[in-house]
This record gives C-alpha cells, sequence and structure tokens, in this order.
C-alpha cells in the first residue's frame, strides 16, 4: 500500500511541477532507482506500470536483468563505468547517463554494437567528490563524441551537493539547461536530473529524466 501511494504522490508532484512552468507531462520520465532495494519491492512499483529502472553499478543491474528478465523494462546505467566493465554492460541497456570523462568514450563506442542513448555527466557545482565533465570540459566532450558512430549523446546529466539550499539546488538545474542550450540549439539536448529529494525543482528547470529512489521506497519523514 505504502508503495501505492508513493507512487501517487510521485505522479501528483510531477503533474503540480509542470503545471507551474506549464510543461507538458509526457516530457517527463521518472525512472526507479532500485539500488538497495529488494526484488520484492521493485516487483511491486513494476506492478503498479512503471518500466524505467535504474541502477549506479554494473554487477548490481545485470543481477536485476536476471531478477527481471521481462523484455518490457528499459534500464538506465546511472553511475561511473569503469574500462574494464564497458564490455559486459554497454549493450543489455538502453541508457547511460553518466560519461564523465574522455577516456570511456573510445572503450564504449569499441564495445557497442548498436547505437546507445548517452547523457554526458556535468559536475555542475565544481564539487570535489563529483564525477563529471565541468561546466567548461562538455563543450570539448560534446565535440569529441560526434566522432562516435553508436554513442548517441542525448543530453546532460547532473547531481546537486547533498546539502545545497533549494536555492541552490534550482541555480546548478538552471545552469546545466543552459549549457544544452549552448552547446546546441539545434539538437534540443535532455536534462536527467533531480533525485528524491529535488525532483519537483528539476522539472521546473526543464528535468526530462528524474532519478528517484528512496521516495517510491519509504514513507515520507
Ligand atoms: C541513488 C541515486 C539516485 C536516487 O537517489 P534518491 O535520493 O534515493 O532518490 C539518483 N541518481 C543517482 C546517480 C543515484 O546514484
Amino acid at each position: 500500500m505504502m508503495m501505492k501511494r508513493n507512487a501517487e504522490q510521485i505522479l501528483a508532484r510531477i503533474h503540480q511541477s509542470c503545471d507551474k512552468v506549464s510543461r507538458d507531462i509526457q516530457e517527463v520520465c521518472p525512472i526507479v532507482v532500485t539500488k538497495n532495494r529488494t526484488n520484492e519491492e521493485i516487483q511491486e512499483v513494476y506492478s503498479l506500470g512503471f518500466r524505467h529502472f535504474a541502477e549506479n553499478r554494473v554487477e548490481k543491474l545485470l543481477e536485476r536483468q536476471e531478477a527481471f528478465p521481462q523484455d518490457d523494462i528499459v534500464w538506465h546505467l546511472i553511475g561511473p563505468l569503469q574500462k574494464r566493465k564497458v564490455k559486459q554492460i554497454v549493450n543489455r541497456i538502453q541508457y547511460f547517463h553518466a560519461i564523465d570523462r574522455l577516456s570511456i568514450m573510445e572503450e564504449i563506442e569499441k564495445r557497442l554494437e548498436s547505437p546507445l542513448k548517452c547523457f554526458l555527466e556535468v559536475n555542475v557545482s565544481g564539487e570535489e567528490s563529483k564525477h563529471g565533465f565541468t561546466t567548461k570540459e562538455v563543450f570539448e566532450a560534446f565535440e569529441v563524441a560526434k566522432q562516435y558512430a553508436n554513442i548517441d549523446i542525448i543530453g546532460l546529466m547532473t547531481m546537486a551537493p547533498f546539502d545545497a539550499s533549494e536555492e541552490e539546488i534550482r541555480q546548478y538545474f538552471h545552469e546545466l539547461k543552459e549549457i544544452t542550450e549552448n552547446i546546441d540549439s539545434e539538437k534540443s539536448l535532455q536534462l536527467s536530473m533531480g533525485m528524491s529529494q529535488d525532483y519537483p525543482i528539476a522539472i521546473e528547470e526543464g528535468a526530462h529524466f528524474i532519478r528517484i529512489g528512496t521516495a517510491w521506497f519509504e514513507e515520507e519523514e
């Protein structure tokens, strides 16, 4: 019951945020981040009709695919990828959200058998602990990616710092949107941003993919 209520709450908030800025709700895809959850919990969200699932680690994602072989699930890898694990995973997912360095692209391209939708991860806040290109480097990364036939850069991804204020978070998300517009005004790049704590802000600032974990599974405080 709790999960059904959480899901309704999430959908209501997505609606609200879209209304607030006159966006079409179809533009926003909620991803169920399944990390640290049991298969039973995930089954429940699946039964509610959600189909976009994500893990942040390769081993975990592969385990989940074994537990959930349904071919209507869309799999997203949202965490950083080590070179030696690229070949295990890149042909088994539909989206990769975390291209965070130039050196990983070559390996991904080498292993891909068909195009993969990817996001370049941007460290907008500049926190040292965070992965991703700086707001300057990402322009070059976008150019570099063009030489790879199978790496299909569909947008940019970021994470707000845990301790940021609402205004700071909004500023980071806004900045990511501005970067997409400056990088390529024609291609209309998409935005992967927003987690349990900040997805309403992310939607208001233009997010297309929101990566929600905790809010599906836990009682609200
Ligand atoms: C865990 C995780 C999320 C979801 O975080 P919640 O706060 O549980 O919603 C989103 N994005 C990434 C990259 C994650 O690792």
